[in-house]
């Protein structure tokens, strides 16, 4: 029998450091909390304020009442998600006491797997401990695998890694910002030699003639990021790269329905066949040095591998490219003059090239992200105030947490594991043998693909993450989490993923607890605790000690957030990511001051600012902790890019097309993405009430025409067939999409669960899967019977929501007319 944990009565354990309140943390009742959202990596800086009166439980959960912070991010707006966050904080099926599986095996071997049901901590650590000891003892020690998240504070995702890599001394440890960043990151790192995903503040945004965007719709995952865009948008720079006519898209005013013959254009819509972002990129390429476009003079002094680029483009002359992108070869020369004009070489105010998920999350993914640098570079944008190539990370923690040591190829301060010189600093802070350290890991995709198999993980530790939901080809990562002996899960809430395992520990979220996150931007910011955890839930720092002792490790794991980041820290100092000049206090008094974050690299040594930097960041003038110290760095790159000689590197790269393109037998595109409601797998949202009711379930949608030619009609039962399975979901039609192509958003579970059906193919350099295109067959579900409960977790009451297609009630607060303007 499965105990469902909304049943499980409350039993933590008496003594545990981690579930007591913390004297001077939480927020006495009506004392607001300055802190940031849970989702999202442009962490809308927000106040979270508990009040005395209860909230609409009848009084089980404190209530917290969100506002909106000015912080230079969001600039005092927040979107749906931000304004319910607190409703996580009572979550209905909130876990609060571990949960254990009961194995049996027969006289014949075979195992049975009995329901979940309560435990205590001591049993549950307990079987995790003896499972790991057991399994490494006949394994070997990489037949435990650990997978980390993205959304996970600095602190956690630095103690994991480090759990993985002295404690568990297991090499396979990734986390599933393998699935969102790698290629961002690789491209950055190839091209740069360090990866921040903007290296410099997204206000910066405003100043710009032209902005081109890539594969991003942020004005429904980060709704408030769009004030940045006003300034490009009145001078008609704004270029979206999107095969539909997102709301983001539809920013530019192209193809805006009724009087956008009046209005001034705003920017461009490019709308290409999917899978080919990488030949507009390449025809761009083509016409700025066709035309004289280029910046000679900054290409001389900063650039290496010019030449091998600048033949390769040659053949990609804007009719050829016309041909496999679908852009009107005019089209094409119009954008590439548009942000060549915008360039400082031209007397513009500056430009920027961006990437996001879109064109990122392909098998030439990498390849994409350095077309998009080596046109950034053309334009001589890199490392300019006011021009540059960014990617836009889309998790919370999306940037820190690929800086700490969960990768399978770094340590602490972005620092390479296979790097003698790093392995020895590290491994001198955590006071072991540097030899002891594994080397390099498997990236996320191959290593959820090995678990079970003969020589494979026995065992995975899951933290922050989801990955029955998010992982591409879900059903074949359902077979492998089966095939485990031992399958451990940290997790706030049941999730999918939590429901398979063999142990689920219950943890600490967001509000209840300190921390550091690092923005979008690398800007270093504090999270802080609001409310005190519910009894019998554990900080992961403190499970990560306890796993360490109980393993019969004399690594010290300190349970002070601030203390773990005082570490981190010095793991830090010297790499790429340097934080050794940060610490919570300094964080602290910088905000005390007025100061808007610290940017990495932060290093204990004294540096001094260019002007435009001094006012960005106020550390060093303003703020009295920070005189004295490094003051940070808003904006990298100014004088040198990080590599060895200083240059920044353009490859050549050309298009392959995507691994899984459409055929006879599945002539139709699936792209796959967000809605402005839900966030990544659906776990946390799917629990909020007033999110779940707006959107309540997966949809296809689809061009009339294409639902025309195969006889659908919006709201009819549709059935996706890939050669990993089939969806099912209600068609939605939309003149916004290509008719070649559908889209779903992969919030859900069960029959329209979408990455069911996605490709685990993956980038040959950043190992990052191809989300983003895959071919389908398309058809009416004969059957008719959609998924009666698309989404497990909900909310009770919030099952009934607007039929498919209906709008999206508004953002409120400071950006609630945008959200009225750019949303549904
Ligand atoms: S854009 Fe929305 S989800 Fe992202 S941080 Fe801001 S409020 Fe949160």
């Amino acid at each position: 029998m499965v105990v469902h944990p909304a049943a499980v009565p409350v039993a933590g354990p008496a003594g545990d450091p981690a579930t007591a309140a913390r004297p001077g943390r939480a927020a006495p009742s009506g004392i607001a909390a300055d802190t940031h959202c849970p989702y999202c990596a442009l962490q809308c800086g927000m106040s979270l304020t508990p009040v005395q009166d209860r909230g609409p439980d009848g009084g089980a959960s404190p209530r917290v009442v969100v506002a909106p912070r000015e912080f230079p991010t969001n600039k005092g707006g927040l979107c749906q998600k931000g304004w319910t966050s607190a409703s996580l904080l009572t979550a209905h099926d909130r876990l609060t006491v571990p949960l254990v599986r009961d194995r049996t095996v027969d006289a014949a071997g075979a195992v049975t797997r009995g329901g979940l049901r309560p435990a205590t901590w001591d049993e549950a650590l307990g079987r995790v401990a003896r499972g790991l000891t057991e399994i490494q003892a006949a394994s070997g020690r990489d037949a435990v695998a650990v997978f980390g998240g993205g959304g996970l504070t600095n602190e956690k995702a630095y103690a994991l890694g480090k759990l993985a890599r002295t404690v568990l001394r297991t090499a396979n440890i990734d986390y599933n910002g393998r699935f969102c960043m790698a290629s961002a990151a690789a491209g950055a790192n190839r091209a740069f030699g360090a990866d921040r995903g903007l290296p410099f503040p997204l206000a910066d945004l405003a100043g710009a003639d032209a902005v081109l965007l890539l594969g991003s719709n942020l004005a429904e995952t980060m709704p408030p990021s769009v004030q940045h865009l006003a300034g490009v948008r009145s001078r008609g720079g704004l270029v979206v790269v999107d095969p539909r006519r997102s709301a983001t898209a539809a920013l530019t005013g192209a193809g805006a329905p009724g009087g956008a013959a009046d209005a001034p254009p705003q920017g461009v819509h490019l709308q290409p066949v999917p899978g080919t972002d990488l030949v507009v990129l390449l025809a761009l390429l083509h016409v700025v040095w066709a035309e004289g476009l280029a910046d000679e003079e900054y290409l001389a002094a900063r650039v290496s591998g010019v030449d091998d680029v600048r033949r390769a483009v040659a053949a990609w002359w804007p009719e050829r490219a016309e041909t496999v992108c679908g852009i009107a070869a005019d089209e094409l020369r119009r954008v590439a003059r548009l942000l060549a004009a915008a360039s400082p070489v031209r007397g513009g105010r500056g430009a920027y090239v961006l990437t996001g998920r879109g064109v990122e999350q392909s098998t030439q993914g990498t390849a994409t992200v350095t077309a998009a640098i080596d046109l950034a570079l053309a334009l001589g944008l890199p490392g300019r105030t006011g021009s540059g190539y960014g990617a836009i990370t889309g998790q919370g923690n999306g940037q820190g947490g690929r800086e700490h040591g969960q990768k399978a190829d770094q340590l602490p301060g972005y620092r390479k594991i296979d790097d003698p010189a790093a392995r020895a600093h590290v491994a001198a802070v955590w006071g072991v043998d540097p030899a002891s350290l594994p080397g390099p890991g498997k990236p996320a995709v191959e290593l959820l693909r090995s678990l079970g198999t003969p020589g494979g993980p026995r065992a995975l530790l899951v933290h922050g993450s989801n990955v029955l939901v998010s992982a591409p080809d879900a059903t074949r990562v359902a077979e492998r989490l089966d095939a485990l002996d031992l399958l451990v899960v940290c997790d706030l809430v049941p999730s999918e993923t939590a429901l398979r395992a063999d142990v689920v520990l219950p943890v600490t979220q967001w509000a209840e607890e300190e921390g550091t996150m690092t923005s979008l931007e690398g800007r270093v910011i504090r999270r802080r605790q609001a409310v005190t955890p519910p009894t019998g839930v554990r900080s992961e720092l403190w499970v990560f000690a306890e796993l360490a002792r109980r393993l019969g490790s004399t690594v010290p794991f300190p349970l002070d957030p601030a203390e773990v980041f005082d570490e981190l820290a010095r793991a830090s100092a010297g790499g790429v990511a340097d934080y050794s000049g940060l610490s919570h206090a300094r964080l602290d008094a910088d905000e005390a001051a007025g100061g808007p974050g610290l940017f990495w690299p932060v290093p204990a040594v004294p540096a001094r600012l260019s002007e435009p930097d001094r006012a960005v960041d106020r550390g060093a003038s303003d703020n009295p902790a920070g005189r004295g110290t490094h003051p940070g760095t808003p904006r990298l790159f100014l004088d040198r890019f990080h590599t060895p000689d200083g240059r920044a590197r353009m490859v050549a790269v050309d298009h392959v097309g995507p691994s899984d393109d459409v055929r006879p037998d599945a002539p139709v595109y699936l792209v796959t993405g967000r809605v402005l409601q839900h966030y990544q797998s659906g776990a946390q949202t799917r629990r909020v009430a007033e999110l779940d009711r707006i959107v309540p379930g997966p949809f296809v949608e689809m061009h009339p025409i294409l639902g025309f030619r195969l006889g659908i009609q919006d709201g009819d039962p549709v059935r996706l067939t890939s050669s990993r399975g089939e969806v099912r979901a209600p068609a939605r039609w939309s003149d916004k999409i290509r008719p070649d192509t559908v889209f779903m958003p992969f919030h859900w579970s069960g029959a329209g669960s979408v990455n069911r059906i996605t490709t685990d193919a993956t980038d040959p350099i950043s190992g990052m899967p191809e989300f983003k295109v895959c071919a389908v067959a398309v058809a009416p579900d004969p059957a008719g019977d959609l998924p009666s409960d698309p989404a497990p977790g909900r909310a009770p009451g919030a099952a009934s929501g607007p039929a498919p297609g209906a709008a999206a009630a508004p953002t409120r607060g400071r950006g609630h007319e945008l959200s009225e303007e750019v949303v549904v």
